[in-house]
């Protein structure tokens, strides 16, 4: 008779996935959570059952029942065959494309990524003879004419980081697949919860898990998940490069995941209450969410995704940069700082048109609000006041 941790005979919902996921009693025992693992070494009992790697655990960096589990879980809610753990989302979303490309290669990339992936193709890549291109995220099928014979790469990240635009990937992926490109997606936004990016045309679908998996700003980590040669290619250079991940942050990882559906839906929830609110305020020219009606995005959203998170962005009437900084320098509730994903409320004042090649993005200075799990009455409080005392 199967454990009956491993029972697994009838339908599942991604809430429940998320609760189970990563549970196998070979794992864990017989306790809920597995075991927090710090091994370099470990023994074998003899020297044939080492030359012959005769057992489960071969070296700390290879493996652990902590990595097991976490890797585990990842690649069911993902819809994978398997998943890879990084040190950071960037070294996820590097992993990737370093591993899907050789010198003289093409990338497509959306211009609307995520930055530090800019830098990377800019610079890493290049030094090693790939060339990156960069497309309007809203493309769409379009993409086919893009695509040449030495492209072997397209990148996307839907919504894009900063100005929040949704990419079609199914429209993108099928014009890719025609060319034999493989499709990477940035999914940190919406994470598996809301949106698989397997089941819509992507080859490897990477995270920050340092944002909403983790959940509590205390963690950096990233994730791959994918299928056949496209994830053994990252696992090739993910152990060339002897990556590995640190036990306690794993197991970091594999808490927030436990909470991510009821943390996601209040993020959400509070994220669509407080973007509304903004809307209706006099000072306000735009709000970037695809999650709201008014949004252009708001069609593939609701087609594609099952849900949003708690991440959006602010153009106000006021072009002037110091009314800009006045605001988010008056919320109380607010922090300043990079990231996103934690428990808590955050805002920056950003300016993402220089780093565009080829999609203007907007003027005036763009504020950037992470909704946390505060009660949002006390949220729109805070911005209330804190846009009234930043008046001219
Ligand atoms: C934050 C972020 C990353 C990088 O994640 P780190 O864990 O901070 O390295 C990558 N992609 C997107 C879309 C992000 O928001």
């Amino acid at each position: 008779m199967p454990k009956k941790n491993d029972k697994d005979s009838r339908p599942r919902s991604m809430a429940t996935r998320l609760v189970q996921a990563g549970r196998d009693k070979s794992i864990t025992g017989q306790f809920v959570n597995p075991p927090v693992v710090h091994a370099s070494t470990v023994l074998f009992d003899t020297v044939d059952d080492m030359l012959h790697r005769r057992q489960r655990y071969q070296y700390g960096r290879r493996g652990t029942p902590t990595s097991e589990a976490l890797e585990s879980a990842i690649a069911e809610i993902e819809g994978s065959e398997s998943a890879i753990m990084c040190p950071s989302g960037l070294s996820a979303c590097a992993m990737a494309l370093l591993a899907s490309v050789s010198a003289g290669d093409r990338v497509l990339m959306t211009d609307s990524v995520y930055g530090p992936v800019r830098h990377f193709a800019d610079g890493t890549l290049k030094k090693l003879g790939v060339e990156t291109v960069y497309y309007d995220p809203r493309i769409g099928a379009d993409m086919a004419g893009l695509i040449t014979d030495s492209t072997t790469v397209v990148y996307c990240e839907s919504p894009g980081s900063l100005t929040f635009e949704m990419q079609d990937l199914p429209a993108i992926a099928a014009a890719a697949h025609a060319r034999n490109a493989t499709v990477i997606f940035d999914n940190t936004w919406a994470t598996p919860f809301y949106f698989r990016p397997l089941d819509h045309g992507a080859d490897l679908s990477v995270m920050a898990a340092t944002k909403y998996i983790a959940g509590h700003a205390d963690v950096m980590l990233g994730t791959i998940a994918g299928n056949g040669t496209h994830i053994r290619r990252v696992r090739e250079v993910h152990g060339n490069l002897g990556l590995h991940v640190g036990p306690d942050d794993m197991y970091l990882g594999l808490r927030g995941l436990r909470t991510l559906a009821v943390r996601l839906d209040r993020h959400w929830r509070s994220a669509v209450t407080i973007a509304e609110w903004l809307q209706r305020r006099p000072e306000v020219a735009e709000v970037r969410y695809p999650a709201l009606r008014s949004d252009p995005g708001n069609a593939l959203w609701r087609r594609d995704m099952t849900g949003a998170s708690g991440l959006f962005a602010l153009i106000l009437k006021d072009p002037d940069i110091e009314r800009a900084k006045r605001f988010i320098d008056n919320l109380e509730l607010f922090g300043i700082g990079a990231s996103w994903g934690g428990f808590e409320s955050l805002a920056i004042l950003t300016h993402p048109k220089p780093a565009r090649a080829v999609v203007p993005a907007p003027d005036g200075p763009l504020l950037r609000f992470h909704i946390g799990l505060d009660d949002p009455a006390d949220l729109i409080a805070d911005l209330d006041a804190a846009l009234a005392g930043s008046a001219p």
